[in-house]
């Protein structure tokens, strides 16, 4: 190949531009590489192509590509585009150099290419963004899409808006953020896979789609919602500061795109930065790089940022409310609350209820199967053990096989009488609760501040403990006297939802209120049924002694707690960088 070929087509960026050819010369036909792009992912929304030569023409940006086997068809094709490509057997001819003369012509010469050498002992690659260049233009976004094969809903690179100011003094900035590689990776931490690495040498924070079983937990647990979930593949991806890229001597697709070369890579050295990182890593409209020391680098405005504020702030929506997890979180509280129970009132000489043993176990069963619908590749479920030492949701899940395993035994015990029972109950209600605080602490993280609390803990507790005793009394036959446990137990689960609305009204921090405007307004019909469920269920039980009566009440309360932990997913807002305005709008 003549090496005076630049190559067009988003297959041959990936592979088969010689390794040798200098960057500088690719990037001589940068915008018209980014206008490429953007009209590839305009046209191919609309194209359709099969086998014949023509020419996909976009009058609108005067870019013509020549295809030698396609016929233009106008209807609807899906992206992403590497494999529709591949599928169709598209391939584009190169541009002469005489194309990048004329881009060249149009757009202005590329911006400089810069030397890279690699990172020495305590050093690691990391992002530079320029804020006072960055003209909001996209074409970063765009080219990360174009090399990364992902669809136009899924971005590994975001721009947001902050403005700030009265007029006629106003001021707009963009942020253009990838991932930040940082250097403590709460990403990684999480991860009951290991799917995350931290490359010894450049530093760069590296994601494995093989290994990664599509539990989210990555996308909780990064406050700036860099990971991000494909459905379509049942696993996340983010930037790996295009690795394959840079380990052939070529710069991230972002950095090449870039037309005011507002985005570079550079060296860190990771001793200097963890002491000095907070007024260089930290801008209007990001979350706080203390959360995972977060390495990019931002180059404010004059003003230093003051009185910038993202132009989202008033954009809110709700969560994906994650029914696996409703089912699977309330399923084995009510399991572990009755184990615990019905180990209590063994004690209390109140003689063994064998029906708590084997209800407890198929509850337990339930949730633990219910869990795996919420894994994006459900065959791999038994990897989520694997980083039990490190993971909050490895020890959750460990905790809850552990408990399945012990009430099995124990409800068999039980059926034969055997004298262990009493033991074995008190270790099947132990490993129950333990489970229960994995749980709870599992949802600590950093990207949803509002789970980001103890009162996690009260909540999840208080569910426990009231299902447990509601379970017992209004499944059983006999009178057991438990209302007042049971009085108890619903002015705990009233005193955790309080605290948190408390919380919440009364907070400072942008997430925090914003999840309280969604409880108080769009979601505030279910915070007064949650409510209402909890108030009738109490009252039937203190009123009744009727078994229908009591498996009502039952439901009520149970009713109520589904409906709590619902409130629970879609009002937390997430931590994340600022989203652009019109994007907010369409969200
Ligand atoms: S920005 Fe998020 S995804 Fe990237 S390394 Fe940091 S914590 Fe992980
Ligand atoms: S989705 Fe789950 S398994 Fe995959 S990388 Fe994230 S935390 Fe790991
Ligand atoms: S970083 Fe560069 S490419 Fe991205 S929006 Fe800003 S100017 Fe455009």
């Amino acid at each position: 190949m003549s090496r005076n070929l630049r190559l067009c087509s988003t297959q041959s960026h990936r592979s088969e531009r010689p390794s040798n050819d200098a960057p500088s010369s690719w990037l001589c036909c940068w915008r018209f590489h980014a206008a490429t792009a953007l009209t590839l992912l305009e046209e191919l929304s609309t194209v359709k192509i099969s086998h014949a030569r023509t020419d996909i023409l976009s009058p609108a940006r005067g870019v013509t590509l020549r295809n030698r086997r396609t016929r233009v068809i106008w209807s609807t094709v899906d992206l992403p585009l590497i494999e529709r490509m591949q599928q169709s057997a598209t391939a584009f001819f190169p541009a002469t150099a005489s194309s990048n003369v004329e881009a060249v012509a149009m757009c202005g010469a590329a911006p400089p290419v810069r030397e890279l050498p690699l990172p020495g002992p305590g050093e690691q690659y990391r992002f530079h963004f320029d804020m006072t260049k960055c003209i909001g233009c996209k074409c970063c976004v765009v080219a990360c899409n174009e090399q990364n094969g992902n669809p136009a809903d899924i971005l590994w690179r975001r721009v947001g808006e902050i403005e700030g100011g009265i007029y006629p003094s106003t001021q707009r900035h963009y942020l253009s953020v990838g991932c930040n590689h940082c250097l403590e990776p709460t990403c990684m931490t999480g991860c009951p896979v290991d799917a995350y690495s931290k490359d010894g040498i450049t530093g760069i924070v590296r994601h494995s789609a093989d290994l990664c079983i599509g539990c989210q937990y990555c996308t909780w647990n990064c406050s700036y919602g860099v990971p991000q979930y494909n459905a379509e593949r049942g696993v996340v991806g983010k930037c790996d500061m295009c690795y394959g890229r840079l380990t052939r001597g070529q710069s991230p697709a972002c950095v090449s795109a870039c037309p005011e070369d507002a985005i570079q890579i550079e060296l860190v050295n990771i001793a200097e930065w963890r002491t000095h990182y907070e007024p260089l890593a930290n801008s209007p409209g990001m979350p706080s790089a203390d959360d995972s020391l977060s390495t990019t680098r931002i180059t404010l405005p004059s003003s230093g940022g003051s009185g910038l504020r993202r132009v989202d702030i008033t954009h809110l929506q709700t969560e994906q409310p994650h029914w696996p997890l409703i089912i699977m979180t309330v399923l084995t509280q009510l399991s572990a609350g009755l184990f615990a129970v019905s180990t209590w009132m063994q004690f209390e000489h109140r003689g063994a209820i064998s029906f708590a043993a084997e209800l407890g176990l198929a509850i337990a069963i339930a949730a633990l199967f219910a869990s795996t619908f919420h894994l994006g590749r459900p065959i791999h479920a038994a990897r989520a053990l694997k980083m039990w030492r490190r993971s909050w949701l490895s020890r959750e899940v460990l905790l809850f096989s552990l408990f399945a395993a012990s009430a099995t035994i124990c409800s068999a015990s039980m059926l034969f009488g055997n004298s262990a029972t009493g033991v074995l109950g008190i270790f099947t209600s132990l490993l129950g609760i333990a489970g229960v605080a994995a749980s709870a602490r599992l949802y600590l993280a950093p990207g949803r501040p509002a789970w980001d609390t103890r009162i996690t803990f009260m909540e999840f507790f208080a569910t426990t403990f009231l299902l447990g005793v509601a379970a017992m009394t209004g499944l059983s036959k006999e009178d057991l006297h438990l209302h007042a446990l049971l009085f108890c137990a619903a002015i705990f689960c009233a005193l955790s939802m309080s605290l948190k609305i408390v919380r919440l009204r009364f907070a400072s921090r942008h997430e925090l209120f914003a999840s309280w405007q969604l409880l108080s307004t769009v979601l505030v019909n279910k915070l007064l049924l949650r409510g209402a469920f909890l108030l009738l269920g109490t009252w039937l039980f203190a009123n009744s002694q009727d078994i229908a009566l009591k498996s009502l009440a039952f439901a009520a309360l149970a009713a109520g707690e589904f409906m709590g932990r619902y409130l629970f997913f879609v009002s937390v807002v997430p931590s994340n960088i600022a989203s652009g305005y019109l994007a907010a709008e369409a969200a």
